[in-house]
């Protein structure tokens, strides 16, 4: 299990400040002998832990908060090394996951001061993917915690859970400036307005800031929270790039067709990418009640999809093919919990970036997410909108 844990003194309670204290403020790489040293530029000391997982190979390092001021590693510029991903994991700790192409054990790892601060030196050897997964595994103490709820806006009766997509670690897709974790929250704090204003509609968000919220979680607040519908906020980007407008998914195993497929796999992917455990998943038992439920809630969350797909119409572009569509997303799996997946374009694409960007084309994308939940409010299977939590 945690095969390493160093520390140079510090301490890791530099929590829920808005500046982090501690700074990564370089990554570098040299390579001799067969043997790799990668190098975290350190602003001060700090307590590490350190672990390994597969599929994919990654190395992990937990650390106190901080802010990232290295410059970015170019794909390919580090041999070894396809991805570098950061941020804030837990309400209480940074993470950087180091992603390889090929086994390579952590045969060092140490933290010495240099000039200006100090160096995090990791000596990384190939070995065989047997031996790199006989040490790889989560340390106990790696699990994510939940933090403080957030507070719920307006005083409707029927709660809506907004789920910001990814955070902290898990950036989402990005085009330049544009990161689809940024535009998930700030759109997802519009909407939560949006629907807060509508009489009978409150709403909380599942994360108010730049952390990572694993994606069983994510569901559990909801439901922890009462809320009686669940809206995840995500943008998409495409290789090929030609499609604009906005859609919305509901869960199915087939899904609507392959670029949906591509899209939920990708999206299911975050907590891999963050290095969340995710042991522990429901037993057969529990597994054969949530399907019993999962199929009032699917047919529920259809009426809620054409609700709100009626509602933006006129208001914003939609995809011009069939913008609702379906997909095996993880995070709309909740058993009783009637939810869909706004995406609210795509970052690869022009058009989509400009309307993202245009505070009028948002207020109006929240006015009609708005009103179709509200609609569905009308629709919907008294069920479903019973007092919850
Ligand atoms: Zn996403």
């Amino acid at each position: 299990m945690a095969p390493w844990l160093g520390a140079a003194g510090g301490s890791a309670a530099a929590a829920e400040t808005a500046e982090p204290a501690l700074a990564v403020t370089a990554v570098s790489q040299t390579s001799a002998g067969g043997v790799t040293e990668l190098t975290l530029g350190l602003s001060g000391d700090a307590v590490f832990s350190l672990f390994t997982l597969t599929e994919p190979y990654r190395v992990v390092i937990d650390l106190p908060p901080f802010a990232w001021r290295a410059a970015p590693v170019a794909p390919g510029a580090m041999p070894g090394i396809v991805a570098i991903r950061h941020g804030l994991f837990r309400h209480d700790s940074g993470r950087v996951v180091i992603e390889l192409d090929r086994p390579l054990a952590v045969r060092r790892a140490g933290l010495v001061p240099v000039r200006g601060g100090f160096a995090l030196r990791l000596g990384l050897a190939p070995v065989s993917r047997q031996a790199f997964a006989a040490s790889a595994g989560w340390p106990e103490n790696a699990r994510w915690q939940a933090g403080a709820p957030t507070p719920i806006e307006g005083s409707g009766e029927v709660l809506v859970a907004i789920d910001p997509g990814h955070g902290g670690i898990d950036p989402g897709t990005a085009h330049g400036d544009l990161v689809e974790k940024d535009l998930a929250l700030a759109f997802g704090r519009s909407l939560a307005q949006a629907v807060a204003r509508r009489p009978g509609l409150s709403a909380f968000l599942t994360r108010v800031d730049d952390r990572y919220i694993p994606l069983r979680q994510r569901v559990k607040l909801a439901r922890q929270a009462g809320a009686h519908v669940f809206v995840s906020l995500h943008a998409d980007s495409l290789a090929a790039g030609e499609a604009d407008g906005v859609s919305i998914y509901t869960l199915s195993a087939q899904g609507t067709d392959s670029a949906a497929a591509a899209f939920a796999e990708r999206e299911n992917r975050s907590d891999v990418l963050a290095g969340v455990n995710l042991a522990g998943s429901e037993d057969d038992v529990t597994r054969l009640l949530i399907e019993l439920a999962r199929r009032g809630s699917k047919s529920e969350a259809i009426k809620l999809a054409e609700s709100i797909v009626g509602a933006l119409s006129g208001r914003v572009a939609l995809l011009p093919t069939r913008p609702h569509r379906r997909g095996n997303f993880f995070v709309l799996k909740a058993p009783d919990l009637p939810s869909v997946l706004v995406e609210l374009g795509f970052l690869s694409s022009p058009v989509d970036r400009a309307r993202l960007v245009d505070p009028a084309w948002r207020a109006q994308l929240a006015e009609g997410i708005a009103e179709g939940i509200a609609d569905w409010v009308d629709v919907a299977s008294p069920g479903f909108l019973v007092p919850r939590g």
